[in-house]
């Protein structure tokens, strides 16, 4: 079979979809206020997403993510993850949501074989919810949270960014939520993805400062629990919870990274942290077929950088929004 493996040698496994680039929240370091969504006919159709996902598989991913924007703004969702979920090879379906749908999608979710979920979660006060994603929508979100826990997905997992001045203090109330639900939680560190309005070398709280704060409370415990994903985690003696930490900035993940992502239009794109990238929209559109797609993709992967250069002193240098990318 042939495989995905770039110039230096990592095997590519994991691939994350977006699709769309539209969301019911505007949290503050994702997407300004008055995004203009890009139109319809530019974002890839189901059969496009479809085809897409199947040639990657022949390729030996295994392992797929849905996210966006938020995935749930397309309504047939579930009939995407069930058709992905049906191709040989694809063992892992799973999903990146805010969270404020799911009391409508966790079931068809589930029904339709999504494996794992992980649920956007920055702030426990509703206040606050509203200020950082400018919508009033954290009732949903938690209603949203115990509705998937009624399910038995392989894996419901938190994601909060952590900001200074903005949610660090609820370091502690967030963990203590993800142990109440016995549910996992990853802290990430914020991104420079995209002109957001605030200076983000001010807000930057790195994974190391958010662990000592969970320290005063709680020992964290050395674990080799890996997703296949960027997180490192810890784990809480007595607990079921474990404590993920994603460090794009303090802790270059690249050598390990087995992941290529694909934009809401259909932009092949080989590093989150870097712009290039193979348009395989247009080249489906042109009427390509199954092999020159997949030829197509095995020669994208000399594109992959060594590794991703996020400087917070720098100008933004990348411009695409998370939403775009997908995360
Ligand atoms: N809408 C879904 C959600 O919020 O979970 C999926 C898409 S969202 C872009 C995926 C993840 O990226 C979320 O956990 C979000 O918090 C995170 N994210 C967005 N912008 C980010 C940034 N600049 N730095 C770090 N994480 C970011
Ligand atoms: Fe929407 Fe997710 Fe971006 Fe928030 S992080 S604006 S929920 S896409």
């Amino acid at each position: 079979m042939k495989q995905l493996i770039d110039p230096f040698g990592r095997k590519i496994e994991y691939l994350r979809i977006s699709v769309t680039d539209r969301c019911d929240l505007r949290c503050s370091y994702c997407m300004s206020e008055d995004v203009e969504f890009l139109p319809r006919q530019d974002i890839l159709s189901f059969e496009e997403i479809l085809r897409l996902a199947k040639s990657f598989a022949q390729l030996g991913v295994s392992k797929i993510r849905l996210t966006g924007g938020e995935p749930l703004m397309r309504k047939k969702l579930p009939e995407l993850i069930a058709g992905i979920k049906a191709i040989g090879g694809i063992e892992e379906v799973l999903m990146t949501t805010n969270g404020t749908l799911l009391t409508q999608y966790a079931k068809p979710l589930f029904e339709a074989g999504l494996t794992r979920l992980n649920i956007s979660l920055d702030t426990l006060k509703a206040d606050r919810f509203h200020k950082l994603t400018r919508r009033d929508r954290l009732q949903a979100v938690l209603e949203g949270i115990a509705e998937a826990k009624k399910y038995a997905f392989e894996g419901i997992k938190l994601n909060a960014v952590v900001m200074k001045g903005m949610n660090d203090d609820e370091i502690i109330a967030l963990t203590d939520f993800a142990i109440t639900n016995e549910i996992d939680i990853t802290f990430i560190e914020e991104m420079p993805l995209g002109e957001v309005g605030y200076d983000r070398s001010v807000t930057f709280l790195s994974s190391a400062e958010i662990r000592s704060v969970i320290e005063q409370k709680y020992t964290l415990l050395d674990s080799t629990y890996k997703t296949g994903g960027p997180a490192v985690y810890a784990g809480l003696a007595d607990e079921k919870t474990k404590i993920g930490f994603i460090s794009p900035h303090s802790n270059n993940f690249c050598s390990s990274c087995n992941r290529v992502r694909i934009t809401a239009v259909g932009r092949l794109l080989l590093c989150l942290g870097n712009e290039n990238s193979q348009d395989l929209r247009t080249f489906m559109r042109a009427g390509c077929d199954d092999k020159k797609l997949t030829d197509k993709l095995i020669d994208a992967l000399r594109l992959k950088p060594e590794k991703h250069d996020f400087d917070l002193a720098e100008e933004v240098q990348i411009l695409r929004f998370m939403s775009h990318t997908g995360g």
